[in-house]
């Protein structure tokens, strides 16, 4: 069940969809259900603050519920409440700040996601250093799509030594107009190759930074 078809929570319900799951979605407004019916599985216009639409609404048989209400954080507090009061056991929850989030989490959200900031970060990343694609798991670690250093280029990733002098590893290669493929250590680097590469993100920032 998705709560609120927002631009996150639409996002969520219709790649659920596109997944092969079956997705009830709600919302207050009556044109984005209407919106949202062809699409889904099944939509309904309901406030789903109160403990008794939800449970008219069998919520309690769903495997999971996103609470996508970010603006209003008194419906998205008392949404979750409510979904914990029926024992839902997989709630995920959309903050829009850390103070949100910490409500979130008391009243019984077992996930809470951060998507504006999260892509933030994500857009900083791209913008600032020379990587194509970003995503950090927690404060250090992240994963990078960035075109090849000229430094490993024409080299098999096993003399660039990637791992041991930059600190980073190599996980998957991209030629021109191919597809990518899992980088092994006889992969040899061709100029206009994107990799992606996981490690610390300093480490992955410093590599990114070098010709
Ligand atoms: P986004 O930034 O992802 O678009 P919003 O907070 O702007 O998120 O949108 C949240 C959606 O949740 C809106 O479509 C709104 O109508 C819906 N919504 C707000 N309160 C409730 C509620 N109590 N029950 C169901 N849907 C709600």
């Amino acid at each position: 069940m998705v709560i609120g078809l927002g631009r996150f929570g639409g996002a969520v319900a219709h790649t659920l969809e596109r997944m092969g799951h079956e997705v009830l979605g709600a919302d207050t407004d009556a044109q984005i259900v209407q919106e949202f019916a062809p699409s889904l599985t099944k939509v309904v216009e309901a406030d789903c603050t109160e403990t008794a639409t939800l449970e008219r609404l069998g919520v309690a048989d769903f495997e999971a519920a996103v609470v996508a209400i970010g603006t209003d954080i008194e419906a998205s507090v008392l949404t979750v409440l409510a979904l914990s009061d029926l024992g839902l056991t997989n709630i995920w929850a959309k903050a829009t700040n850390e103070k949100h989030a910490r409500i979130l989490e008391r009243t019984g959200a077992h996930h809470v996601v951060f998507p504006e900031q999260r892509m933030g970060e994500r857009v900083a990343h791209i913008l600032n250093e020379r990587l194509l694609d970003f995503i950090s798991f927690g404060d250090e670690f992240a994963i990078a799509r960035l075109a090849a250093p000229e430094i490993i280029v024409g080299l098999p990733l096993v003399t660039s030594e990637c791992r041991k002098k930059f600190n980073v590893t190599v996980v998957g290669v991209k030629r021109e107009g191919e597809d990518f493929i899992h980088a092994v250590p006889d992969t040899i680097i061709f100029p206009n190759d994107e990799l992606v590469v996981s490690g610390r993100i300093n480490d992955i920032e410093a590599f990114s930074a070098i010709q």
